[in-house]
């Protein structure tokens, strides 16, 4: 959930897609192979099928308009069956805009900011199901890590609006879009925020400062894991908080700005993509390690800003001296290894030019100061 700039390579949105990049012929033949009965009694044999990926694209997407599908179920299964044939025949030639969106992104997932090294794909922001013609538009298309792809799933769906209106972010939250909007005045629409998960009934009680300090003691000392509702059973382990050995289950969860005019896009944003985790169903092959990864992260961010202000305390040129700006290049440095934006702007609000310093390790950030609330 990090503010992208993005400069996209393309005018027109069709070379990163099409330049040799997107698997024309590959496609071809898949649309062939998947075409509507009507289509395959018109081919006749020899000759080779015009049809593109758009016009299969462009077809569906009229075939949504006549056949609404309130909830995300059609009327019959066979229009359920040719929905699925479509969404076949249209592919996923734009997975092949991984290695341009990286560039311009970094190696993070659009969605969580988790650091992702092999498992990410570049996937249209909205499911092809439902918006088949904004699989071809890179500017609707983003890294995405499985554990987001997964929690996504096929929404928002057509019912919820026309594609222009979700993808608004006054309606969810999209990375590439909320940042360019300046009717927020620099207040960022979220943070996060270390919440004690409770051993029983996930009270997501928000830590207290001294239990904070606490529990960083304990992490230092290797006495701290994280767990989600996903796993209650999970790696808890007791620690001491407030001298009482307690099991505690601590997440770093990311929460809407209160007062903030897109709070509500933010909180749709963090539910459609379930960033505090969420259950997933039996046998699957996903591992949804978004929020302990952002714990540990939000942990750690909290050991480097103690080292900060001892450096700056220790330092008789205060925050200017050459060794606490040598301290927050390494710092930024840290941060654009351990991902988690969210994380260390929250952890580090308040020093001035770290969030430039971020934003030049942490490639496609917008490089704006936001006030944390
Ligand atoms: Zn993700």
């Amino acid at each position: 959930m990090r503010p992208l700039a993005l400069t996209l390579p393309v005018a027109d949105g069709t070379d990163v897609l099409q330049g040799g990049v997107y698997d024309a012929q590959t496609e071809l033949m898949r649309a062939r192979a998947s075409s509507t009965e009507e289509d395959g009694g018109q081919e006749r044999p020899g000759k080779r099928s015009r049809t593109t990926v758009q016009q299969v694209a462009e077809r569906y997407r009229v075939f949504l308009a006549d056949n609404p599908a309130p909830e995300g179920r059609f009327a019959e299964n066979r229009l359920e069956r040719h929905a699925s044939r479509q969404v076949e025949a249209i592919g996923t030639g734009f997975r092949h805009a991984l290695r341009d969106l990286v560039a311009l992104t970094g190696p993070y997932c659009a969605y969580c900011d988790t650091p992702e090294r092999a498992a990410l794909a570049a996937e249209p922001m909205l499911p092809v199901k439902w918006f088949p013609d904004q699989a071809f538009d890179p500017a609707t298309i983003l890294p995405i890590c499985p554990a987001c792809l997964a929690a996504r799933g096929a929404q928002p769906r057509l019912d919820q609006g026309v594609a222009a209106a979700v993808l608004d972010p006054g309606q969810y939250l999209w990375p590439n879009r909320f940042g360019a909007d300046n009717r927020a005045g620099g207040d960022l629409p979220f943070r996060v925020q270390l919440v004690d998960h409770g051993a029983f009934g996930w009270s997501k009680r928000p830590l207290t400062y001294q239990e904070i300090e606490d529990l960083q003691d304990a992490f230092l000392d290797g006495r701290v894991w994280s767990t989600t509702e996903e796993d209650p059973s999970g790696p808890g382990r007791p620690f001491a908080v407030n001298r009482k050995r307690e099991r505690v289950y601590v997440s770093s969860v990311l929460v809407a700005h209160p007062n903030h005019p897109l709070a509500p896009a933010a909180q749709r944003f963090i539910e459609l993509f379930r960033l505090n985790g969420f259950q997933l169903p039996y046998g699957s092959a996903v591992f949804d390690r978004r929020v302990q990864s952002r714990t540990f992260c939000h942990l750690r961010a909290r050991s480097w800003r103690k080292r900060l202000n001892k450096a700056v305390a220790d330092s008789a040129g205060g925050r200017a001296a050459p060794e606490v700006q040598a301290l927050l290049g390494r710092i930024a440095d840290v941060a654009a290894s351990e991902g988690h934006w969210a994380v260390w702007v929250t952890v580090f609000a308040g020093i001035p030019g770290f969030q430039q310093a971020l934003a030049a390790k942490m490639p496609g950030t917008l490089s704006r100061e936001w006030r944390i609330a």
